[in-house]
């Protein structure tokens, strides 16, 4: 608290923002220490940054501040969600996709967005959408357009012939042959030059399927798709770029070549042994684990149109993928929080947090991954991820102790991103 207040001298030299809200509630949660911070009042800038943390007795206010108080309320930096598809439905399901035109897949974004942010994600990275949606999504928001998070863009999926980030698999080759996926590579050269491509036309992350997938049609759900040599290229290129690859990974060897390539972040990590979590330790990599929606996914799969096929492997790695994450949280891995929404519907982001600490972590572990964490892994920790003095003011609110009962952070009553209240009591 007192390194915060002397802070402020020096942010406040060096902008010309002025106060222009002031939000105060019962308790402000430091992720970073795991402390409570008793009537906290926070000031924030006419830009959208946090000026000042105090107590509103003690504080000389300018006249025409907006006072924003919450009762009763805890407030905590806004969440962030490392794993969404926000031009996915979950209520649309295998063939049932081939109805919709492609441009219905864009006209999804923002309902999609506004549900994110009003569950109390404030940031996302969206990994894999087709025709750049998501970049164009992105620049809507960021122009104030439409409602939603902040998005780091993966754009198109990069993958394998037949792989599973293949959109043209469980088709025949006269419907598939000639509409090969853009996202399709085929050696590390030309692995390389799809990553300049996608980071060219806007991509901030870069997305590759190092396994086979639950939902891709043909493909063993285990099995590596992409050779260690193709995921270095793609590591390499990327880092050289300054932006980060996630690997789609759930069988133990595609997500080793994926740790010994240099990839950042695994997603899934379903079926890691010890010695690969071993690995993951040694080498840094992220865990980025989707503990929530199997249970959405095998209640409602055969009703959303969703193929036997899809829905027998996720029972095959459902449980498996739990005991993964206890094991790897019990090994001291770095997580953070990803859901893949899209696959369940938007909005429910927060019901894997009671999840996560089912399955091993504390309350605060779990809030860690996804607000501090999170914000490291993509590298915005300056900006995001607590609430601090120059930071962006994003902030929400849940009512009482939400680390005594981490389930109320599905149940969010307040929500400001960049100084902006989309959501209040
Ligand atoms: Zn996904």
């Amino acid at each position: 608290m007192k390194s915060w207040i002397c802070g402020v001298a020096a942010l406040l030299a060096t902008t010309s923002a002025q106060a222009a809200t002031v939000v105060t509630a019962d308790r402000m949660l430091d992720v970073r220490t795991g402390r409570y911070v008793d009537h906290p009042a926070i000031v924030v800038g006419d830009d959208g940054r946090i000026q000042q943390i105090g107590q509103i007795a003690s504080m000389q206010l300018p006249a025409g501040v907006k006072h924003i108080d919450l009762p009763g309320e805890t407030l905590v930096p806004g969440l962030i969600d490392m794993h969404v598809h926000l031009n996915s439905l979950a209520e649309i399901g295998g063939y049932q996709g081939l109805k919709y035109t492609d441009a219905f897949w864009s006209a999804i974004g923002p309902y999609n967005a506004r549900k994110t942010i009003d569950a109390g994600f404030t940031t996302v990275r969206n990994v894999g959408s087709p025709d750049f949606d998501d970049v164009g999504l992105e620049q809507a928001i960021d122009g104030g357009w439409v409602v939603g998070p902040r998005i780091v863009p993966a754009s198109y999926l990069l993958g394998a012939t037949g792989g599973h980030c293949d959109d043209t698999n469980g088709l025949p080759p006269s419907l598939g042959a000639d509409k090969k996926s853009p996202g399709i590579i085929t050696s590390p050269e030309d692995a390389r030059e799809k990553v300049r491509w996608v980071h060219k036309y806007g991509a901030e992350v870069i997305k590759i399927c190092a396994t086979g997938g639950v939902f891709s049609l043909g493909d063993s759900v285990g099995a590596q798709q992409l050779t260690l040599d193709e995921m270095k290229a793609i590591a390499d290129e990327a880092h050289m770029l300054g932006i980060k690859v996630a690997a789609h990974a759930h069988g133990d060897e595609g997500i080793r070549a994926a740790i010994l390539a240099g990839i950042d972040t695994i997603e899934h990590a379903s079926l890691a042994t010890d010695a690969t979590i071993q690995l993951a330790k040694q080498h840094g990599t992220w865990f980025d684990m989707d503990i929530y929606n199997d249970d959405y996914i095998l209640a409602t799969g055969t009703a959303n149109g969703t193929e036997q096929e899809s829905l027998d492997k996720e029972r095959m790695i459902g449980l498996k993928q739990r005991q993964t994450f206890q094991r790897a949280v019990k090994a001291g891995v770095k997580m953070t929080f990803g859901t893949d929404a899209g696959v369940y519907p938007h909005g429910l982001n927060a019901r894997q947090l009671p999840y996560m600490v089912k399955w091993g972590m504390t309350p605060m572990q779990a809030l860690q991954s996804a607000t501090i964490n999170a914000a490291t892994l993509i590298g915005w920790e300056g900006t995001i991820g607590s609430i601090a003095p120059g930071k962006s003011a994003d902030i929400i609110a849940v009512e009482g102790d939400g680390l005594a009962d981490i389930s109320r952070y599905t149940r969010v009553a307040f929500v400001m991103k960049t100084g902006t209240v989309f959501k209040a009591p």
